[in-house]
């Protein structure tokens, strides 16, 4: 075995459902306005997308404009995070890796922003 290779317990089930309520419940406090995408989230079977979109709200504290403007560009998430004009892998999808100053009005976020 590794040294400091992280030992991962898997969470119980109980575990889970309490600390799914109390952050449901914390997001409710303070973001009222999502608590419907996160109850979505955590108790019915979300999309892949709404889960993604859920993860960036979570990680901005609520903040569109911060996921839109999101300079992680290592993140997992950034090139499918929502909130971008054109979703990166949208633009590559549709043959083209770069859409700035088309007509379309479609900006491409830039990588390496
Ligand atoms: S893409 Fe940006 S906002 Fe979304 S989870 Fe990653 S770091 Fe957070």
């Amino acid at each position: 075995m590794k040294r400091n290779a992280p030992v991962m317990t898997p969470a119980k089930p109980t575990d889970r459902s309490a600390r799914v309520a109390e952050r449901l419940a914390d997001i409710t406090r303070h973001s009222p306005t999502r608590a419907g995408l996160f109850h979505k989230v955590y108790y019915q079977r979300p999309s892949k997308a709404l889960a993604v979109k859920a993860k960036c709200l979570d990680c901005t504290c609520w903040q569109p404009l911060e996921i839109q403007k999101c300079q992680i560009v290592t993140c997992p998430l950034w090139r499918v995070r929502p909130y971008q004009k054109a979703p990166l892998c949208q633009t590559e999808a549709r043959g083209g890796p770069s859409r700035e100053g088309t007509s379309s009005g479609r900006v491409r976020i830039a990588e390496g922003v």
